[in-house]
């Protein structure tokens, strides 16, 4: 039996394995589809900045930890498996096209107040980090210490680097059920067999509510959207 049994492997799934068999704890990672290739493998790759010591929300303070460590595990990510996710702090830019040229000034202030550098920018300062940008922007600000990643790439990487280390990866495998002991979950359901594990976590994005509400829990997942991109101009 492994320590450890993982629904969902996307790029959250696929990171808990890897970083849990760093510390001697088996796990499995059984993903629906093909690992992977869902948000994970959408998402544009940027990665926000944050300071851990002055992050008061606990989205914040988990966006801080994220930035903190995405040098790290790129770096050894790398040196397990050879392969470049991709990762580097180019900066990254907030703007708007239209309306009043202070719209994005309580934005300012939050990164500010967040301890994060953040600079207002005239539409000419953008034009020189982004020269295909148009000029008359209302209004536009540079966050020097966004990040991004190739999505795919790092997912190759965390898959590459968890069969290193010895995670056991079943695609195209749905968990139909979880099944409860007093208040544990003790095993899951496939249409092909069931598994146990000492641990289950639930990595299902956005299915992880449907899986979720078996056990009564609602945990209120929702998508965000954002208009800011990385730098893509200077190096
Ligand atoms: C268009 C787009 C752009 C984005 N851009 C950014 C960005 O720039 N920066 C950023 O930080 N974030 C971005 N995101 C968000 C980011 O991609 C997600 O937060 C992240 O990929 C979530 O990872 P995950 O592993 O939780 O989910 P997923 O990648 O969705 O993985 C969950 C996995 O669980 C599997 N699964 C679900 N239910 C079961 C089950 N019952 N049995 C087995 N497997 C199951 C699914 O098949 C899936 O592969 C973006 C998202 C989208 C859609």
């Amino acid at each position: 039996m492994h320590d450890c049994l993982i629904i969902g492997g996307g790029v959250i799934g696929l990171s808990i394995a890897w970083e849990l068999t760093r510390h001697g704890v088996t796990a499995v990672v059984l993903e629906q589809g093909e690992f992977g290739r869902e948000s994970s493998w959408a998402g544009a790759g940027m990665l926000p900045p944050g300071r851990v010591d002055s992050a008061r929300t606990p989205e914040s303070l988990l966006r801080s930890h994220s930035h903190a460590l995405w040098p790290t595990w790129s770096a050894e990510l790398r040196e397990v498996t050879g392969i470049d996710n991709g990762f580097q702090r180019r900066g990254g830019l907030e703007i708007r096209m239209e309306g009043p040229s202070d719209e994005l000034d309580d934005e300012i202030r939050s990164w500010l107040s967040a301890g994060v550098e953040c600079q207002p920018l005239s539409g000419e300062a953008v034009r020189e980090l982004e020269p295909e940008l148009r000029a008359d922007l209302s209004a536009a600000y540079l966050l020097p210490e966004m990040g991004q990643v190739r999505n795919p790439r790092h997912i190759k990487a965390l898959l590459a680097g968890c069969l290193a280390r010895g995670v056991t990866l079943i695609g195209g495998t749905p968990v139909t059920q979880l099944i409860r002991e007093g208040n544990r979950v003790v095993r899951v359901e496939t249409p092909s067999e069931s598994f146990c594990a000492k641990e289950i976590v639930v990595a299902g994005g956005a299915w992880s509510e449907r899986l979720l509400a078996q056990t009564g829990s609602a945990p209120w997942i929702r998508s965000y959207c954002s208009t800011s991109f990385p730098i893509r101009g200077v190096g």
